[in-house]
Parts: C-alpha cells; sequence; structure tokens
C-alpha cells in the first residue's frame, strides 16, 4: 500500500470535476490489492478515521471530494481479471480506466454500452454513480450490465453480490457476508420515477440486492471487484450531426426519431430507425465551440447528433430513412456532417465530448462551483421542461450553454457566472428548474447523482422520513458514518438518526 501525506500530493486528491471547494484530507492510501483495500478500510474504521474513495474524480457532485481523514484511492487496482468472449462476460478491478475497457474488449469483438462521455473515468466510479451517456437510450445505464460486484464493507466484511441471487422480501433485504453476518435493512416505501435516474438510494419492493450498491455514491462500501456483461460488437454505425433552423423544427425531429426507434425495437424483424443516441446542443453550446469547428452553418439554432447500428445489407436502406426524417424537419439538412466510417465517427464523438469538457474548463477560469442541470422529466414533459429553463435563463439574464441526452429527455444546462451576485441569482433559477422537474414527475439526478452539492433536494423528491431511512440504511452497514461523509446525507443528519431507528433495522447474527 503506498502512503502519501505531502501537501502536493493531497492537493490532487481534494476536488473533483464539480470545482466544489473545501475538500480536506490528511492522508491518501493507495492499494496495491483488493486485500489492501480492505486493510485500509479496517485501519480506517479502527481508528475512526473519516474515509473518501476516490476513483478518477471525474464525478460532478463533489461525491469524491473529502471531508477529512483518509482518501482511499484506487487507482493501483487496475486488473482487468478476464475477458471471455465465450460467455461476454469481463471481470475488473475498479481502479480500470473506462477507456482501456472499451478498447480491450473491442480487441474480442465486444462492445460494453455504458459510455458516460469523459472515458477518462475509472470502472468503480462509473458503478459507484451507475453513470449512462450517449448510448444510454438504447442500452441503459451501467446498471444494465453489472452482473456482480465484491463489495467490501468499512468493518472489512465481504459482501459478493450477484445478479438474480438475493432480493429483498418486500422492503426488507437481507444481506449476508461471507464471514456470515447478515445486516438487514429496512427499504423506504418510496417510488422512483419513470425515467432515467441516479438520485438516492436504488429501492424498490423485491429489489436484487446488487442494484442497492449501484448508484451509492461511495457511502456504503468499497466496489473492489466488478463482472459485467458484454455484448456482440455492432457490424457498422452510421452516425451524423444535423442542423436546425428553426427551434420546432429540432423538438419535432426529436420526437419523431423517439418514436421511430421505439417502434422499431417493439418489431420482431427490426429494420426501422433506431437511434443508440440522440443528443443535443443549443445555440449557445455551438458558439461555445464555433471558434474550433467553422462548419457549423451560421444560422443553425440547434443540432442533434445520432448513431445507429447497421449492418452491411441495411446500411444504405437505413441511411434513406434518416435523410428523410431530416428533410422533413430542417433546412439545413444539406450542411449535416455524416459519419460512415470509424475515424469519421471518431470525430463526432470527439465534437460531443469537447462540449462538456470546454464548459468544465470555463467554470474552472472562472472559479466557479458547478451550476448544471441533470434532471430528467417523462418524455411527454419534456418540452415544458426545456420552455421553463429557457424562461428562466433569460428573465434571470444568465449565460448558459444547454446539450445533452435529448433522447432520454436529459439535457444538461451549465450557467456559467463571473459575479458572486450572479452565481446567486444562478443558484436560485436551478432551485426554480429542480422543483419544476419534480413537478413534472421528474428526478433531481438522471445521471450525476447527488454527491454533496445536492443533497439537499433529496428531501424535497423524496419527504425527510425517507431520506432519514436511506441515512438508517447507510449507518447499518457504516455504523459510525464513515464512508463518504457528506455525501447525499449532511453529517448533523446522519448523526442524529435515532438508535432506535437503526435497532429496527439491524441484525448482526
Ligand atoms: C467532461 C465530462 C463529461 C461527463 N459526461 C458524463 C455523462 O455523459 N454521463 C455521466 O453519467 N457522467 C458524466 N460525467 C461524470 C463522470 O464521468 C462520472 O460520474 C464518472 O462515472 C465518475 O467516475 P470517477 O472514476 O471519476 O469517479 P470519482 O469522481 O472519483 O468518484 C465518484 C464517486 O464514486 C465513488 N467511488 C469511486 N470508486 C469507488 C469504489 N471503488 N467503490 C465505491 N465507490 C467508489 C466516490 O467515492 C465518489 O462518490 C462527465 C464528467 C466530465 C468531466
Amino acid at each position: 500500500m503506498l502512503i502519501k501525506t505531502d501537501q502536493d500530493t493531497l492537493q490532487s486528491y481534494l476536488s473533483d470535476a464539480s470545482n466544489m471547494p473545501g475538500g480536506s484530507a490528511d492522508i491518501i492510501l493507495i492499494p496495491e490489492t483488493q486485500a489492501e483495500l480492505r486493510e485500509a478500510l479496517i485501519e480506517c474504521t479502527h481508528k475512526k478515521i473519516p474515509m473518501t474513495l476516490a476513483g478518477a474524480g471525474t464525478g460532478l457532485t463533489g461525491a469524491r471530494v473529502p471531508c477529512g481523514g483518509a482518501v482511499i484511492s484506487t487507482e493501483r487496482l487496475t486488473r482487468i481479471v478476464s475477458i471471455d468472449p465465450n460467455t461476454q462476460r469481463a471481470v475488473v478491478e475498479p481502479g480500470v480506466r473506462l477507456r482501456d475497457f472499451q478498447v480491450a474488449v473491442e480487441e474480442h469483438g465486444l462492445l460494453y454500452p455504458p459510455d458516460p462521455t469523459e472515458r477518462s473515468a475509472a470502472m468503480g466510479g462509473t458503478v459507484a454513480c451507475n453513470s449512462s451517456g450517449a448510448r444510454t437510450f438504447k442500452y441503459g445505464a451501467t446498471r444494465a450490465f453489472v452482473e456482480r460486484l465484491r463489495v467490501f464493507l468499512t468493518n472489512g466484511d465481504e459482501l459478493v453480490l450477484r445478479r438474480g441471487e438475493t432480493y429483498a422480501h418486500g422492503n426488507t433485504l437481507s444481506l449476508t457476508s461471507t464471514s456470515g453476518t447478515t445486516y438487514t435493512l429496512k427499504l423506504p416505501a418510496i417510488t422512483m420515477p419513470d425515467t432515467k435516474h441516479v438520485a438516492g438510494y436504488f429501492v424498490k419492493p423485491n429489489m436484487d440486492a446488487i442494484d442497492l450498491f449501484i448508484g451509492s455514491e461511495g457511502t456504503l462500501g468499497a466496489i473492489a471487484e466488478i463482472e459485467v456483461r458484454l455484448i456482440p460488437q455492432p457490424e457498422r454505425i452510421i452516425a451524423g450531426v444535423i442542423f436546425f433552423d428553426s427551434f420546432d423544427g429540432v423538438m419535432d425531429f426529436v420526437e419523431a426519431a423517439r418514436a421511430a426507434s421505439f417502434a422499431t425495437r417493439a418489431q420482431p424483424s427490426g429494420l426501422g430507425i433506431d437511434a443508440r443516441a440522440l443528443e443535443y446542443f443549443d445555440y449557445h453550446a455551438l458558439n461555445f465551440v464555433r471558434s474550433e469547428y467553422s462548419s457549423i452553418p451560421s444560422t443553425a439554432v440547434a443540432a442533434v447528433w445520432f448513431e445507429q447500428e447497421v449492418s452491411d445489407a441495411t446500411e444504405e436502406q437505413l441511411l434513406e430513412r434518416w435523410y428523410e426524417l431530416i428533410s422533413t424537419h430542417t433546412a439545413l439538412g444539406d450542411d449535416a456532417w455524416f459519419a460512415i466510417t470509424e475515424k469519421a465517427q471518431q470525430e463526432l464523438r470527439a465534437f460531443r465530448h469537447a462540449i462538456p469538457a470546454k464548459a468544465y474548463e470555463r467554470i474552472r477560469e472562472l472559479n466557479q462551483r458547478k451550476i448544471g442541470t441533470d434532471m430528467a422529466v417523462p418524455d411527454s414533459k419534456f418540452r415544458q421542461l426545456y420552455d421553463f429553463y429557457i424562461e428562466e435563463f433569460t428573465a434571470a439574464q444568465l449565460t448558459y450553454i444547454i446539450f445533452g441526452h435529448i433522447g432520454n429527455s436529459h439535457v444538461h444546462a451549465n450557467i456559467f457566472t463571473s459575479s458572486p451576485e450572479e452565481f446567486e441569482r444562478a443558484k436560485a433559477v436551478y432551485h426554480r428548474c429542480v422543483l419544476k422537474a419534480l413537478e413534472l414527475g421528474g428526478t433531481i439526478s438522471a445521471e450525476h447523482g447527488v454527491g454533496k452539492i445536492k443533497r439537499a433536494y433529496l428531501q424535497n423528491m423524496y419527504g425527510t422520513e425517507a431520506v432519514i431511512q436511506f441515512a438508517a440504511m447507510k449507518r447499518t452497514l457504516d455504523p459510525d458514518g464513515l464512508l463518504g461523509r457528506g455525501t447525499l446525507f449532511s453529517e448533523e443528519l446522519l448523526a442524529s438518526i435515532p438508535l432506535e431507528r437503526l435497532a429496527l433495522c439491524t441484525t448482526d447474527e
């Protein structure tokens, strides 16, 4: 195990891509094996040292920003244990970078569909955040591909959770560690929204136990090993960035492409428009990168990037279908960037990545904490939410860009502020946007998670009682509340859980 305490090294573990200030830590522990990861947890628990698990630090909610104590970094746990083309399964350690893993599986003719735009993320971080990305429109989030997790609790107890093996009984979930201790959790009776969603713990009657740990944001245990499902690589892909000359045109196009994709997936033959990615860029997002992409048409008010998997036999016919759909909704069809080769498709993905990456740089330059929407609503409510954003941003005279996963009715509006007064105005607008998304049946977070910067909104979403029950679940697995301090729950809330609530949901054997 590497142990670091010098100030220069400490500094690089005190933040993440949210640019949240105030991180502090006394020591960095860098285990080189899974056994050392377990030892680090036991040691900190024994000494009652708060600990924060760190992946690559690309998270956008301050979840990896430590509130004192130790940072336990997974950066040396980088073994790809196996990739089996026969079973289409792979096993990795949590520090493996998503990019390296995707390249490795592609060498076996396989695809790992989860693709949060930032491919430098570590696999453990993507599971802890249940990350999504452009391909989530077709394939779902990381959760859909996680088959087995090896998790260490703070006391060193090991849980091996295989999908399909352990289920809750109604709202009671019992987890038995390899050493024979049973932890019994009482699940709050909440209903998760019917959208892409990651806020708070995944909780459902009769749920699969593995789902509790996916998206738990480093608060319940350390993910030490991950087994995922893979799929065969598609034969070919067609892709394009389409520019639109009217706002109604782009919204109608998205609705038509979404409806066509759902219809194709429901057919037995499955031949027709079936986007695997439908991503949006508003006028300001296009302007934001115009200096690097001079062929963006000057009259474009918005753009959509799509990808679809095809075969040699279907490619031409499907391209025709996309041309028809495009020409019905925009006069800028001839300005579209189509990509048939892998190289050209990579360039479109780089264009997609350039926008959030530049936004991240901009908030760092402005020395501003990130204010970015991550709400999703049911498809039928999306235009209402989008119109609300525009009305609010315009009335408050804010500078913003909007981009993201419009296929899932989930876009990121990033607000840039240059004074404390403007920052406060932006926060107030963001607050109203969150409440609007909730009123429309949506979620406070579709993919980035709650972390530290959005935890107050968990109570808006589920009510105080449900959040107290979430906290009681955490205290059952981490009685001293040492892991991921400040994430999901304030320290005060976590400490305030009365003992009788814990007694209700803990039975150690
Ligand atoms: C430019 C850019 C674009 C992005 N686009 C997307 C996107 O499209 N979709 C999306 O979903 N996200 C996106 N993100 C966010 C980010 O990439 C993801 O949240 C990512 O999954 C976090 O992984 P990480 O390794 O960086 O985790 P970190 O930031 O290091 O940690 C995140 C959380 O995971 C916990 N954690 C880390 N490792 C473990 C472990 N082994 N066990 C338990 N908990 C652990 C940490 O404690 C923390 O709570 C983007 C980020 C950037 C900067």
